[in-house]
């Protein structure tokens, strides 16, 4: 019979319509899905530590019989105490909200717990905490020693089940052919494609391990890097892009009537896009820039630029106060130059006469330029003559958005992906890896530097005196709060959300002071409306969660209070501190914390001594890894299964390495092709997103 892994993983000995229904809510259908259905961990077992050798702090395996069983309730607490006791002495074990357990436990049951040794305060008795896992073993039962794998699970498959049904399937199924070429496997030093799968589930020892998860997160690197050049091999080699001329007319006046003097990043990086859009391929350039370096303007020459070669450009921001700030913008400084431009939102849209007229507007080509939010995305909308796409804020933006917006277009529009939040070459290489880069790193000159202060929440009456002094003299303040209100499991934590302090503060401190509360949970139009009374001066202080984040601009704003500061990122404190220092006056940001240890400390004191964002983000990803970072939904990046972009850089500069040789030097297209299917095998549809770009 053939063996075929897209089969139902009720092929699996020891799998039924019951635990098939089950695996379901893990997404595995497939005996593939379940083959790849790695380790989250590993237990280590292959040494029974004897009770009395057993030391404090330590990770351990203990096997003996339970006496002493004892139930009680303590302060919301069900507690389960019992005594574990070997041939060498005995020891304390508890747990914790498992009633349960008490059915399944009698004096003399047999039990092999792993867990973590620490000593009680007050008895100085040594107790088991920390229970990773425990089984019940038969009496006469054999105890298995290795390493033992540790499965992402439900409440309805315990490990065990999954360490059966994964054994059962291994044994069943033929040897995995290898994806690689053979000249690469032996080039890289991998571990053969089989053995890795095989061994990732039930290595022998540490070593095995780790070169099966080398091979693993190659193969995963490799393919991504594979795809992301074959992404942008195809763009460069297959399609002809648009040629515009260079810098003509309107370009210039532009240039010349702009207010200051572009910085020496901000010349050069639209010399380079100038470039871009003067040769034949399609640009696809990613512009990193700090807050406040000046992207707009960069868009803007870009745009212009499209114009006047007679295309349209479209300039698309994540939000709406975000979109109309950029059109005001566009607007005021393109006003001497014959340029028509338009606005486009989901406001816009909502009546039928507005949206067709803009809509006619942007078919017949009567509109230069275009700005909007999403709404730019529907399906009513076509260009007349699309040139230029450039996405601002572009880590709020899928990537499949990003390709939605080029299929608007008859021909390949050139494009541009602006983002101000720093991203470490490492991730850019594995998220951006199809585009080119461009970092605006100078600041425009006469900035003053936002000065930083850390204080514990006793200091807040004094802090909030000092936010009052600075509205008594005509500036405006946020407040950013981590949540909107209390919720149920925060209980515990100390956090002050954003309701009650805005409750606090308008009714005390700032109770003579026009003030108002922002957050996600509010309609768009009242945001909108916050927003824009914000802007204009007419409230004062601004109390939010962080809707604030993105790049909206009131120069007048010139304190920032972040509360519970310990709460937010590095990347997300700096942008966030982003939305002050934007005029003349003098700025602050003041950190509110009651966190006076670990990292926490070490990040917010950080922040007071490093204004660059790059650097910033490179200590976050850090201290708290790349899914942190980048927030859940927000990175765009391909599911890994065993590759970490952080811990795996060396693996992912090989892969990087290899993918470009490879590249380079195969011609045979089937093989890409062969490729490009193993990667929507690994990938499904994550891939085809990217494939789209
Ligand atoms: P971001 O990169 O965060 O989008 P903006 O493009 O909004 O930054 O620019 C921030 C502010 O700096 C704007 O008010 C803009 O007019 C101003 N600015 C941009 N470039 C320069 C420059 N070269 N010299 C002086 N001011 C500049
Ligand atoms: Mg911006």
């Amino acid at each position: 019979m053939k063996f075929n892994f897209e089969d139902s993983v009720m092929y699996v000995k020891g799998v039924g319509p019951l635990r098939a229904k089950a695996l379901e809510i893990l997404n595995i259908r497939t005996m593939y899905d379940l083959l790849t259905h790695y380790p989250r961990s590993y237990e280590d077992q292959r040494n029974v530590t004897p009770i009395a050798q057993a030391r404090i702090d330590e990770q351990v395996v203990l096997v003996g019989r339970l006496s002493n069983i004892n139930f009680r309730t303590a302060r919301n607490l069900k507690i389960l105490d019992a005594i574990l006791t070997d041939s060498s002495g005995s020891i304390q074990i508890t747990w914790f909200n498992q009633e349960y357990l008490l059915k399944k436990f009698k004096t003399g049951t047999r039990l092999m717990v792993i867990g973590k040794i620490k000593v009680n305060a007050w008895s100085e008795a040594l107790s088991i905490s920390q229970i990773n896992s425990f089984a019940i073993l038969e009496p006469d039962e054999e105890i298995s020693l290795g390493i033992k794998p540790v499965y992402a699970s439900t409440a309805a498959l315990n490990q065990s089940f999954f360490r059966v049904a994964i054994k059962n399937l291994l044994e069943k199924m033929p040897p995995i052919p290898e994806i690689l070429p053979a000249e690469l496997i032996s080039e890289m030093n991998l571990m053969p494609l089989d053995a890795a799968i095989r061994a990732i589930h039930f290595p022998a020892d540490e070593l095995q391990l780790s070169e099966a998860r080398r091979r693993l997160a190659f193969d995963e690197l490799f393919l991504i890097q594979c795809g992301l050049m074959l992404i942008k091999r195809q763009s460069r080699e297959e399609q002809c892009g648009i040629i515009c001329k260079k810098n003509g007319a309107l370009v210039n006046k532009l240039l010349t009537s702009l207010p200051f003097k572009l910085t020496g990043d901000q010349s050069k990086t639209f010399a380079t896009v100038a470039q871009d859009m003067e040769s034949k391929f399609p640009m696809r350039r990613l512009i990193q820039g700090d807050v406040g370096s000046g992207k707009t303007v960069i868009a803007m020459l870009a745009l212009v630029k499209a114009v006047e070669n007679g295309y349209q450009g479209a300039f698309m921001a994540p939000t709406e106060i975000l979109a109309n700030q950029h059109f005001e913008t566009f607007t005021k400084m393109l006003s001497g130059l014959s340029v028509k431009i338009g606005f486009l939102s989901a406001k816009v849209t909502r009546s039928k006469k507005m949206r067709e007229e803009i809509y006619n507007q942007i078919s017949s080509g009567e509109l230069d330029i275009i700005i909007g939010t999403h709404a730019l995305l529907q399906e009513g909308v076509n260009f007349a003559k699309l040139g230029l796409i450039i996405t601002d804020e572009q880590h709020r933006f899928g990537v499949a958005q990003r390709a939605a917006l080029s299929k608007k277009s008859a021909g390949v529009p050139d494009m541009i992906v602006m983002t101000a939040t720093p991203i470490p070459r490492t991730m850019t290489l594995t998220i951006y890896g199809d585009l080119d880069v461009s970092l605006i790193k100078e600041l425009p000159p006469g900035r003053k530097p936002i000065k930083t202060y850390v204080k514990t929440i006793r200091n807040r009456k004094k802090v909030y005196e000092f936010v009052l002094n600075e509205i008594l003299q005509g500036r405006q303040a946020y407040v950013v709060c981590p949540l909107i209100e209390r919720s149920e499991s925060e209980k515990l934590n100390y956090i002050d959300p954003a309701e009650e302090i805005f409750e606090k503060l308008s009714r005390g401190v700032f109770k003579d002071i026009p003030c108002a509360l922002i957050h996600g949970k509010l309609k768009p139009s009242d945001k909108d409306n916050i927003m824009t009374r914000f802007r204009d001066g007419e409230i004062k202080l601004l109390v939010s969660t962080t809707v604030i984040e993105v790049g909206v601009d009131v120069p007048n704003a010139t304190v920032m209070v972040i509360e519970n500061a310990e709460r937010f990122g590095l990347s997300q404190l700096h942008q966030l501190r982003g939305r002050v220092g934007r005029g003349s006056e003098k700025s602050y940001c003041i950190l509110v914390s009651n966190s006076k240890q670990g990292d926490a400390k070490t990040r917010l004191d950080l922040m007071e001594t490093t204004a660059d964002g790059f650097e910033l983000a490179e200590q976050d990803l850090k201290l708290r890894g790349p899914g942190e970072f980048f927030g859940e939904s927000q990175h765009g990046l391909p599911d890994l299964k065993v590759a970490n972009v952080f811990r795996d850089i060396q693996t992912l500069i090989e892969a990087r390495n290899a993918a470009e040789k490879f590249i380079a030097n195969s011609a045979d297209l089937n093989y890409f092709n062969q490729l490009r299917k193993n990667l929507a095998l690994a990938y499904g549809d994550k891939f085809n997103q990217i494939n789209q770009a």
